[in-house]
Parts: structure tokens; sequence; C-alpha cells
């Protein structure tokens, strides 16, 4: 006997049971541990952040992670999973600046980093529970109790070796460079960063701005009256920073008259500027602009050295866009990449008008390149400038506020031309959503760039689902690659370990903890021993130049090295684990986030990889979409559209929830998620997977049958043959399909299976169950859908774990007490290729057609299916066709339930009257829309049986009860009763079927069936 299975199921409670049950027996321990010795799988965790409740996004990921694991142990593989949590960085910073109500870095500072990195260290694992839980409760399985975790000395000094050899190799550098700067978080951001926060449609000033020409320059050019030249820019908190105005040198410029001024601005750009119809007075190519001079628009004090040229003047450049502006671009080097590029060149002076938070100072000063390589190397001193008074408008103001201030000041002055505002993309930090300043400064960067070709040849081992991702997003990446500004002016993150002479300045990069030890004069080590600031800065030694104190530089790192560096950092490699390369569990066979990471880990991932080992670090890789509200939005707690995964998971239980994950959309794509999707899947598909179940249990359980293992069956029906043929089919498919990293087609040819077995097999074998000898062609059905949910739960182990334990608990286990006491023990099914018989699964295929054809031709006609016909007309598409339905005729007749076929080749011999015709794609049939009386009254002998059957279910009966059956009706209700009343009593297992009016304690209920009154009632029989 089998455990009864209600056909009222609660997921989320029997999901439950089986979390107690895998706990109990350590089911995934042991599913590991049993495929000791066998070809390893590794699955590298992209580590998350613990400082937040997971969202749906997480469960999607995670979903994913753990289907082909679970796939590939059944298949014979060792794959220890291990989890991992990322624990560094500016997320976790901003969090417990929120809480302490900071909003700047003096504020850090005056608290104290000592106490500011204890809340970091404390904050970072507070929704480690929540994870844990969650974790557990979707069934990802990964060892969550020796994870890696990115703040451990441990892991930190593998980095520390990682960045030691790049510096050996001098691919470690510090630049003077343009970079994007949070003036929130007071810090540099890498490319990759930068990627992931721009926002569209930002509203920014749009204005043209006059520069003066200098009198000599107005002089140069012949003109009588004041020239200036036009310059647009977006961004006006720059303009106190230029320097200097390019042009393109073969471009054709002009001189337009407006308001008894001159403007120089772009002949190609007059219309946009708005000046279109002027008079042009004069026309010239860029190059003779070169070299002119103009009044810088503020005063503010530069610092020359012997040989500099004068600042504030035009100079040539090929950047020079004819597409938008004025075709002169204003130069403030200090805040472009370009600006500082070309400020290098032409030695304009670099003039930094506002500070690293984004506040305009009060007094800026410019120096040269010139000037400041002589103060950097002590030739000279940083002037003070002798004024006291604000040079710029808005000192203290942060740029944005600081813009229209300024523009006031240009109006006031006469130098502000025009003034609009526009929409268009700018960069935000990905994390507080300060905007990004491009800023030039000193950064710490990884030379990638010296690695391009081959992180560009990496890439072409590595296979990626979806296939487009990989020379398009990430092949993209990596064609352009810069190189990795990877410091960080902040306190909570592994320090970068480069220590500098306070003397001379030297640097040396240390490369381990003993490394450090070892260093003579080394000093300031305390218990207990915490490689994080401020104590690591503490630790200082001697300088081997000159002997005087050597302090670390005051930076830590991009988090997104740390989990970039996790396939060694996580074995403490190469001072433990040193085998990890031959032992197979280098390099990942499989890893698994959304697409975003196409610039976050699976970038850091594959560029440390490449830097220090020159190859990549995972085979395989399933990129998943975003995922959005119903509507296609983000999800955001502003927006208060955020979907939280517990709600889902404690009403449909988690299997549903994967399953929707796995299923309902292929993993690239993006994907609209709402409560109704997996509604929709679980009365789609684990309804009918389990109505199927529970159908089996119950019949199985009244008739005794017990499945034995040794007998090999011959297959009694065509019906058995072909479905036990779709099953061996399904395996080798799904099987394939999850060896391609697809577990999206392999769940969906799954899911048709499920279909085709209830809507088909169980439905067409529904008589062969009930009735009551036990012969050979009950047992074959027994056998057969046996078979068919016990190979179902190993197939379906993977990706609803908790669905699949439930079956195989009952179905295998209930049987065999020998089995594996748990289907995520079991081996995934082999296809027995031999009982594959393709031939019938298209003929069976061609017999459904026909049937849904027929439903069609009934409906439209008004005739229900369980009235019988006569005969209808059917055309097929070929002489094979004629064959195949000739093949399954019983199965067509029944179907149809038409007593005989009439077969046409022509569609116009359907056209015949009083016949309702339904076709598609060369098939068709056509019924007749008369009905005889004497089918009529068959008709409605079907048409009670069915009502029957129906109050059975409604009055509580039990499957097998055997009832009495009265009825009251008029002269032709009673003829058609007298006439199938076997029929009728052997469909409703009736043992008595009588007139009149039902006694007491009978469930009755009253119908019109065909125009005729019927009062039916059913009472169960001791
Ligand atoms: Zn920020
Ligand atoms: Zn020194």
């Amino acid at each position: 006997m089998f455990r009864p299975a209600s056909s009222k199921v609660n997921f989320p409670q029997v999901e439950e049971n089986i979390l107690s049950l895998w706990k109990e027996k350590n089911v995934f321990e042991r599913s590991v541990d049993s495929r000791q010795g066998c070809p390893r799988f590794v699955l590298y965790e992209g580590p998350p952040t613990a400082n937040g409740s997971p969202g749906i996004h997480h469960v999607l990921s995670r979903v994913f992670k753990d289907v082909i694991p679970r796939y590939k142990v059944m298949k014979g593989y060792y794959s220890p999973r291990i989890a991992g949590w990322d624990t560094h960085g500016l997320p976790i910073e901003l969090e417990v600046e929120r809480e302490l109500g900071f909003s700047s870095k003096a504020q850090i500072e005056e608290y104290g980093v000592d106490r500011f990195n204890a809340q970091c260290r404390e904050s970072v694992l507070g929704y480690l529970r929540e994870w844990e839980a969650m974790t557990e409760r979707i069934g990802f399985w990964i060892d969550l109790k020796h994870p890696y975790i990115t703040m451990d000395n441990s892991y930190i000094e593998t980095c520390w070796w990682a960045i030691k050899q790049m510096w050996d190799r001098g691919l470690v550098y510090q630049g003077y460079k343009v970079t994007p700067h949070c003036p929130r978080c007071g810090t540099s951001l890498s490319s990759h960063e930068v990627a992931l926060g721009y926002q569209d449609n930002v509203e920014d000033p749009s204005v043209y701005i006059k520069f003066k020409l200098t009198e000599e320059s107005q002089r140069r050019l012949n003109l009588g009256k004041p020239a200036y030249f036009l310059a647009w820019t977006t961004t006006p908190w720059t303009l106190p920073g230029n320097t200097a105005l390019a042009v393109a040198p073969d471009a054709d410029y002009a001189v337009v008259e407006v308001e008894n001024e001159y403007l120089i601005l772009a002949s190609a750009l007059l219309k946009q500027a708005g000046l279109e119809g002027y008079e042009v007075v004069e026309r010239m190519k860029g190059n003779d602009l070169v070299g002119l001079h103009y009044e810088p628009l503020y005063k503010i004090p530069i610092g020359y050295s012997k040989g500099d040229k004068l600042a504030y003047r035009v100079i040539e450049g090929d950047f020079v866009s004819m597409d938008e502006g004025t075709g002169i671009v204003h130069i403030a080097p200090a805040y472009g990449e370009i600006d500082f590029e070309v400020g290098e060149k032409e030695g304009l002076p670099l003039v930094h008008a506002i500070d690293l938070s984004g506040r305009v100072e009060d007094i800026p000063i410019g120096l040269t390149p010139r000037r400041r390589k002589e103060i950097f190397e002590g030739l000279a001193v940083v002037m003070s400038p002798v004024v006291t008074l604000p040079l710029t408008p808005g000192r203290g103001a942060f740029v944005k506020d600081a813009d229209p201030l300024i523009l006031d000041d240009l109006k006031s002055r006469g130098l502000l031309f025009r003034s609009e505002r526009i929409r268009h993309t700018y960069p935000f930090c990905w994390r507080c959503e300060a905007p990004l300043l491009y800023y030039a400064k000193q950064t710490w960067y990884i030379r990638t760039t010296a690695v391009k070709e081959s992180l560009i040849a990496g890439n072409n081992e590595i296979s990626w689902y979806p296939e487009y991702i990989k020379y398009g997003r990430f092949g993209d990446w990596l064609e352009n690659n810069v190189d990795w500004a990877f410091s960080r002016e902040r306190y909570w993150g592994t320090p970068l370990n480069i220590w500098c002479c306070e003397s001379c300045g030297g640097y040396d990069c240390v490369g381990s903890v003993e490394d450090l030890k070892e260093k003579a004069g080394f000093t300031g080590l305390k218990e207990p021993f915490d490689l994080h600031r401020p104590y690591v800065d503490e630790l200082t030694f001697d300088c081997r130049q000159c002997g005087a104190r050597m302090r670390r530089v005051p930076e830590v790192i991009d988090c997104w090295f740390d989990s970039g560096a996790m396939p060694l950092a996580q074995w403490h490699y190469p001072f433990e684990n040193e085998s990890l390369f031959e032992d197979g569990r280098f390099p990942a066979d499989y890893i698994c986030e959304a697409v975003d990471q196409t610039r976050g880990w699976f970038y850091s991932l594959h560029a440390i990889s490449t830097l220090l080992f020159n190859r990549p670090c995972f085979k395989n890789v399933i990129c998943l979409g975003h995922i959005l509200d119903a509507k296609g939005e983000k999800m955001s707690k502003a927006k208060g559209n955020v979907i939280e995964p517990w709600a889902i998971i404690n009403k449909y239980g988690a299997d549903a929830l994967r399953w929707y994950c796995l299923t309902a959309t292929p993993p690239g794509n993006v994907r609209r998620f709402s409560e109704d999707t997996v509604a929709e899947v679980t009365r789609r598909f684990l309804l009918t997977l389990w109505n199927v179940y529970s159908f089996f249990v119950t019949y199985a359980n009244i008739d005794h049958f017990t499945p034995d293992a040794e007998v090999t069956l011959s297959y009694q029906s065509e019906l058995d043959k072909w479905i036990i043929s779709e099953l061996n089919q399904l395996i080798v498919d799904v099987d394939s399909a999850l060896e391609a990293y697809n577990p999206t087609e392999a769940g969906r040819r799954i899911e048709s299976f499920v279909n085709d077995l209830s809507n088909w097999y169980v439905r067409r074998s529904r008589r062969r169950f009930w009735k009551s000898e036990s012969d050979a062609d009950k047992l074959s059905a027994y056998t057969t859908l046996y078979e068919c949910l016990v190979t179902l739960s190993k197939l379906l182990a993977p990706f609803i774990p908790f669905l699949a334990e439930e079956l195989y608990q009952n179905l295998v286990l209930g049987v065999f007490s020998e089995a594996p006491d748990s289907v995520h023990l079991a081996d995934f099914p082999v296809a027995d290729v031999t009982r594959i018989d393709k031939q019938l699964g298209a003929d069976t295929k061609l017999v459904m057609k026909i049937s849904s054809l027929g439903r069609a031709a009934r409906s439209r006609a008004g005739i229900k299916v369980r009235q019988p016909l006569a005969e209808v007309i059917v055309k097929v598409g070929s002489s094979r066709d004629w064959q195949s339905l000739q093949c399954l005729m019983p199965q067509v007749l029944d179907e149809l339930n038409v007593k005989g076929l009439e077969f046409v080749d022509n569609m116009v011999e359907l056209d015949k009257p009083g016949y309702v015709v339904s076709s598609e794609g060369g098939y068709a049939v056509a019924v007749p829309a008369e009905i005889s009386p004497e089918l009529a009254r068959e008709g409605m002998a079907r048409e009670i049986v069915h009502r029957l059957q129906t109050m059975r279910r409604s009055a509580g009966f039990d499957i097998a009860d055997y009832i009495a059956t009265y009825y009251q009706g008029g002269d032709y209700v009673r003829q058609v009763i007298k006439d199938f009343a076997d029929y009728i009593k052997q469909e409703t297992l009736s043992r008595q079927l009588g007139e009149g009016i039902p006694e007491e304690g009978v469930f009755s209920e009253s119908y019109k069936l065909g125009g005729y009154d019927i009062l039916l009632g059913v009472k169960r029989l001791g």
C-alpha cells in the first residue's frame, strides 16, 4: 500500500516535511560524499553581501546555481559546493554611515576608523541568518557551514599575494588621471562600477558661454567690435576650471554679428546654436583660430614654469565634434579624460575649482604640468595666493547647486549667450546615487590593458548561455578594456598592501604576513591580529633605500577584486591548498549570475585569473536577465513594488517559485514577475503532476497494486507503448538539454510530457484502471503509470527537489526498502532507446490533432463531447497520415466519440450540407449538425453518468464506494434510463437504480438535460 495522496495538497507543508527529512538523513552531505573519487564538478558561488534581506532576484540566481550541480551529482560527479559571503566595500560602509547618520568621511574619521570598521564587521553579516534560512528553504544545496568570507585574514592575505604578483610584473601603478569620482563616497570608481550606474533622462543645464577675445586677438582677426568664442557645456561647475578652448583645425568657422558684437563658432552648428539667418561677416578655418587668446572667465592664480605657454588660448583638437555644441570645446583639464590628456600635451594649467567632496573651493589655483612636476620633486613650492576673497561664485556649494550661481554670475556679466535644460544619460554612483564627477587625481591602477589580448583569447574558451553575451556584452567589454582603477579612499576593505617611505617616497609591495614580519624594523603588531584598518596602518618597517619609516598607503582595494579572487582566496592559496590546480578545484565548471556581472564579478574573476595564470577560471556561465515587476518596471523600495520571496514561498512553496524561475523564460531574457505567474505555474504544472500522482496512488491502493522490480512486462496497449516511448525520449531530451546548460528547455520538455501523461495517457486509460477485473491490461496500465511517475521524480529532482522527493519517498521507498533513501541519492535515469518508437509518437500526435479538430467542430456545431455521433468526415495531409490513423483507430473513434470515420482526400469534399467543419493546415474534421433520436438518447445516458460521477465526488464518497442511485423524470428520461441501465450502473458503481422520491440521507440534485427535467439522488451503501 502507498501512503494516501489527497488531491487537495498543501505544497508548502509537503516541503517543510521534506526539509526535515533531508536534515534528519543528512541528504545533502551524503549526496556529495557518496560521489567521492568521481570526477569533480565545480560551482563557484558568487558571494552575495548579507547586509540586507535576500530579494526575488537572489532566489532566481540561486535556483539556477542549484539545478546544474544537482543534475551533475545524479550523473555521478563529485560536487562539493561552498557558500561565500562578500563582506567588504562601499555597500557596507554606506549602510553603517546611514545608521550613524553620517554624510561625509570627516565624520567617520572623527568617530574613529576602529569603531567604524567594527560596526561594518558586525553589520555585514546582520542578515546572515535570513540568507541561510532562505537558501535552505528554497532547496539551494550549498555548504553553509564552512563558507568563505572575504574579510577573513586568510582571504585578505591571498588578495595581497595576488597583488604582489602583479606588482612584481610591473602591472600595478599609480596614475594622476581623471577618474570617475563619487563626491559623496569620496572615492574613485572603476569603469565597471561606472557602467552599473548610468541613468537615462537626467536633466542638466545646456548653456552657451561667451569667451571674450583679448584685444590683441581681436585685432589679429581684423574685427572692429568686441568678439567672443561661443562654447557649449552641460556642466557649468567646470567653467572656473577652464584653461583653453579647442577647435577642429580643418572645419569651417564663422564670425556672426549679433547685437553689435561678434560671435565665433563652427559654420555647421550655426543653426543648432540658434544663429541661423544672422549676418556672417567673416569665414575661416579652425586653424586660423589656433593660438588666439581670450580673457579667463575667472581670474584664478596660475603657477607657470619657465617655457610654459600662456593659458586661455585656442588649441586644436581632433576630438572636436560637429554633431553638437558649437565646434568650440571648453577644456577644463581637471574634469574630463580628454581634457586632462590634451592639457598634459599642451601644457595647460590644471585648476581644481572644487574639492573631492564636490564643493566649490574658496580660492582655487592652477598649475601647469611642469609646475606640478617641480613641486612633486621639491624644486618649487605651492604658491599662496594673495587674494582672500572667493574667486568664483558659490563657495562651499555642491557642484549641482553651484551651477545656477555660476550661470547667474556669467549672465550678469553678459557672458551667458543661451541657457536651456536638456535630458541626457549621465553616470551616477551605483551605490549612493550621487552624480559622478570626472576628477583628476592620483589613483592606483592594475594594467589590465597589458593582458587585453589574453583576456579576449581566454573568453574564446568560455561557454556562455545565452551565447550572444560572449562576443556581445562581455566581448565588447574586453575589447574596450581600460586599466582597472582599483584603489578606494575608504575604510572597510582589503587594505592595499603597498607601503611608502616617509622620507624618500620609495614604494614596497608586501605579499604576505610573513613577508611583513620579516621586514627590518617591523613594528606595530597587536593581538588580536586584524589585517584591517586602522590596525594594519600601525604596521611599519624600515625603508630599504634610506632607512626611514615605511607606512602603508591609505587606500583599500575595490571589493570586486575580493570577489574576483575567490577561486584562490577561498582556499588561502598559495599558503595552503597548493594542489588546487591539479585536483580539479580550479577552474570552475560552472558559474551563474545576472547580466550586470559581465562588468562586475564575471569580469573581475576573468581579469584576475588572466593576470595571474593567463587562463580563464570558469568554463560555463549562465547569465540571467533582470527581473522586473508585472508592468515591466524595476523593483525598488521607493516604488513599493518589491515582491518578498518569503510571501510567495509561504503561499505556493519553493518548488513553484523554482519551476517559474527555471521554465518561465530563457535565462538571458528580462522577465516580468508577479504572484500571478507563480500561481499559474502551480495550476498548470505542479497540480497537474500532483493529480496524476494522486490518481495513481488512489487507484493502486484500491486494487492493491504492487510494483514488481523483477517482472519484465510486455506492454499490452498501444497507449502504454506510446507513453513509455515518450518517457524514454524525454530522458534523452532532458539529459542533453541539461548537459548543454539549458534547464529551461529541459523543464519545458518535462512539462509537455506531464501534460500528455495527464491529458492523454491517464484520461484515455481511466476505464482501464476503473474496470473491476484485474486482468493483464489493467496491470500493464498500473505498471506503465508507475514507471512514468518514478522516472519523473528522478528527472525532476534537480528542478523541483521537494515534490520529486515526495513522489519518490512514497512510490519507491514505500515499496523497495533497499533503494537509495532519497531521490537525490539516486542516479539520473538512463534512457532505453530500444523502447523509443518515433512512428508511434508521430501517429499519436496526429490522433491528438484530429481529436482537437473534432472538438473544435463540435463546439461550433453546439454538440457536446459526450454526445456520440454516427460518423465524422476526416481529411488528413498524406496517405502516411491515413495509415497512422488506421493503426490507432480505436483511439480515434473513442476520442471523437463516433461510430465510424469517412476519409476524404480533398477539402472540397468536406463542404457537405448539414456538416460543420474545423480545419488547420491541411487537416480537417467535419461533424454532422443533426443528431438522430437514437444517438440523442445515448448522449443523454452519458450525460446522466457524468452528473452522477460529479455527485459522488460532491457527496464525499470514496472512489470505490458502491451506491444506490435514484431518479425522477418524465417518460423520455425513464425510457433512457431503462435502456441504458446496465451501462449507468457499471459506470457509477450503482448496485441499485430505482425510480422514486429519494428518501432521507440521499444526496440529490436536479438538472435539465437536453430540455428534459431530471432529479438524481445517490446514497452510499454500507
Ligand atoms: Zn557614492
Ligand atoms: Zn626611504
